[in-house]
């Protein structure tokens, strides 16, 4: 008993002199935004209670939506009109799943960020990123809520000369903000693909056809499943991976991806 109440006050003390030497440490070096490298001295906090690692003004510009968006595939319109909730983009398209939401669009901060992260292997700003997204799809949870979080897969060959894997890492950052497992074992990809931006739409749907499996989908049959990949602009590969989930028995599959990359003038 006397052990017991003497372990309580070290973890106590422990704890609090930790908090304290990191409260000295930040006000000594306050920490920097992620986007626009500014002193974070303001001490904003998300909703997780961790201090956040962006500016207002660089989140408010990453998490910005200009236009409205498809409920269906989460792509961006100027004008926005979604007969039956489909746009032009999506309507003639047999989408597999239920949902597309992204934290904001291909461009200006966003784009840089993604660029950046992909070219320097930043993880922690991927991780950060990640959980922008986690806090916005927390706002949605109630029509998201989702057993399992999978990473877009990508080829051996693509892993093993570029290491660092990026969908896999903002899933990281998004499993933080709505704690909830990672599996990404559970799919796997079987083939390189090209480039989907190189490709036109109908191209995209064939170059991903077949190219994934699900490893275990006993694991999956059930389950309501969060799709994460750093950009969704055809919506092709996210689509492919859907259909497989849904095939082995997934009841819900919500896409989500950093950014949308495309914008269409027409609803
Ligand atoms: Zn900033
Ligand atoms: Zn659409």
């Amino acid at each position: 008993m006397r052990n017991a109440a003497w372990g309580f006050w070290k973890r106590a003390f422990s704890s609090a002199a930790i908090d304290a030497w990191g409260a000295a440490v930040d006000f000594a070096f306050p920490p920097e935004c992620f986007g626009c490298h500014s002193s974070l001295s303001d001490r904003r906090h998300d909703t997780s209670g961790r201090q956040s690692m962006w500016c207002a003004e660089c989140e408010r510009r990453l998490a910005s939506v200009a236009e409205k968006c498809c409920p269906a595939c989460g792509a961006e319109h100027f004008f926005a009109r979604f007969p039956q909730g489909r746009c032009s983009l999506c309507r003639g398209m047999k989408l597999h799943f239920d949902r597309a939401i992204c934290l904001g669009n291909y461009h200006g901060l966003m784009q840089d960020l993604i660029v950046r992260l992909k070219g320097s292997h930043d993880e922690p700003l991927a991780v950060q990123l990640g959980r922008l997204l986690g806090r916005k799809l927390n706002r949605e949870s109630p029509l998201i809520g989702c057993d399992l979080i999978l990473a877009t897969p990508t080829h051996w060959w693509n892993h093993w000369r570029r290491p660092s894997f990026v969908a896999g890492i903002i899933a990281e950052g998004v499993a933080q903000e709505l704690r909830r497992p990672v599996a990404n074992h559970l799919l796997r990809c079987l083939r390189r693909t090209k480039k989907q931006g190189t490709l036109s739409t109908r191209q995209r749907v064939a170059n991903v056809e077949g190219a994934f499996a699900v490893t275990q989908p006993k694991s999956v049959a059930g389950r309501s499943i969060l799709l994460v990949d750093d950009v969704i602009t055809s919506g092709a590969t996210v689509n492919q991976l859907a259909k497989i989930l849904k095939r082995a028995g997934a009841v819900y599959v919500v896409a989500a991806a950093l950014a949308r990359g495309v914008r269409h003038v027409s609803g």
